[in-house]
């Protein structure tokens, strides 16, 4: 990013993520490994969350989302860049440290089959948490804030000593916010929440992350495979693709006015309410796979699948800019 650092207009930044990389190692070799090449999961992000506010993350499977998500909390240690949080760099920080702010960021998982473990009951995961950052003065301390934590999130709070198997999965996805929630933390990454839920259920917990959000003053990083999900609950949306954000806009800017070929090519797969729009609704298919991103193409990353493709785009790589009032897209479309 070459322009201003806080890339999202006005607001406190919470967090500030600076070229941030994240390369697994290819290796070769049965009894010597050897590395020959990286996969560039996350190859140079650059992005501001402004407390309070909801940023959403959208692309396919794939596109290096949920890494960016995991590096940002240190879960994967980043390649390279900077991530600064309330001030902090994060990448210089371990151990106790390293702990301490972990209370004020949390995760919550896709699959809340699976991210719960069967053989605890409720109570136990809620306040695990609670245990691990040495949080609560007593056992009664504990469980009446584990039965409060219920409590907020819309669960009996008697529940406390029932087996996740007993619940439904909009309870289970419940219960993985109240135990995000155990140690009051400011930020949350929200790693696909709903995408495994019926959809009657689905807006059931945005609702309830956007009722935390107010009361709790959270701020969320919001990924998404579509552009149909984040749209109701994100303030701004990146578009991701191959390790890269391609788009950057407030949400109303970024529906009525993309920048980028692929970020309107998401656009036409999501339905309109309208049946007379939604009649003319024309779909772009994008040709071919997404590239391996061990060997990703020369020049722009999108060139090999994008419609509007010229020959600089095979050679050089668009600049990550900002095209008008805080709405950035790294495209050579915008220079014309
Ligand atoms: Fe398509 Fe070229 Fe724009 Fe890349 S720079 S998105 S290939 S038009």
């Amino acid at each position: 990013m070459s322009e201003s650092a806080n890339m999202n207009g006005s607001g406190e930044v919470l967090l500030e993520v600076r070229d941030l990389k994240m390369h697994f190692p290819v290796t070769r070799g049965i009894l010597i490994q050897r590395q020959v090449g990286s996969i560039r999961a996350v190859d140079g992000l650059d992005f501001d969350l402004i407390k309070g506010e909801t940023l959403g993350l959208v692309g396919e499977s794939g596109c290096g989302k949920s890494t960016t998500g995991r590096a940002i909390l240190q879960l994967h240690r980043p390649t390279a860049g900077s991530v600064r949080f309330e001030g902090v760099e994060l990448t210089e920080t371990s151990g106790p440290d390293l702990r301490q702010m972990r209370r004020r960021m949390q995760m919550i998982f896709q699959d809340p089959y699976a991210s719960l473990n069967p053989r605890m009951t409720v109570g136990s995961i809620v306040g695990e948490p609670l245990d691990v950052h040495q949080l609560g003065n007593s056992k009664t301390d504990r469980q009446e804030r584990v039965r409060e934590l219920l409590e907020i999130v819309g669960l009996n709070p008697y529940f406390v000593n029932r087996y996740p198997h007993e619940f439904s999965g909009g309870q289970r996805q419940r219960i993985g916010v109240a135990r995000a929630l155990a140690v009051n933390p400011s930020f949350i990454v929200c790693d696909e929440p709903i995408s495994a839920l019926d959809v009657s259920i689905q807006a059931q917990v945005i609702n309830l992350l956007e009722d935390l959000q107010r009361e709790l003053q959270l701020t969320y990083l919001f990924i998404a495979h579509d552009l149909s999900v984040v749209r109701h609950i994100s303030d701004r949306i990146a578009v991701m693709y191959l390790g890269k954000i391609v788009e950057l806009a407030e949400r109303t800017e970024l529906y009525e006015n993309p920048r980028h070929p692929y970020t309107e090519a998401l656009l036409s797969a999501v339905p309109v309410p309208d049946p007379v729009v939604e009649a003319k609704r024309q779909r772009i298919i994008l040709e071919g796979d997404v590239p391996n991103p061990a060997s990703p193409p020369t020049g722009c990353n999108f060139s090999t699948r994008c419609p509007k493709a010229m020959d600089r785009c095979f050679q050089e790589e668009p600049e990550f800019r900002d095209v008008g009032d805080g709405h950035y897209a790294a495209c050579f479309l915008n220079e014309e």
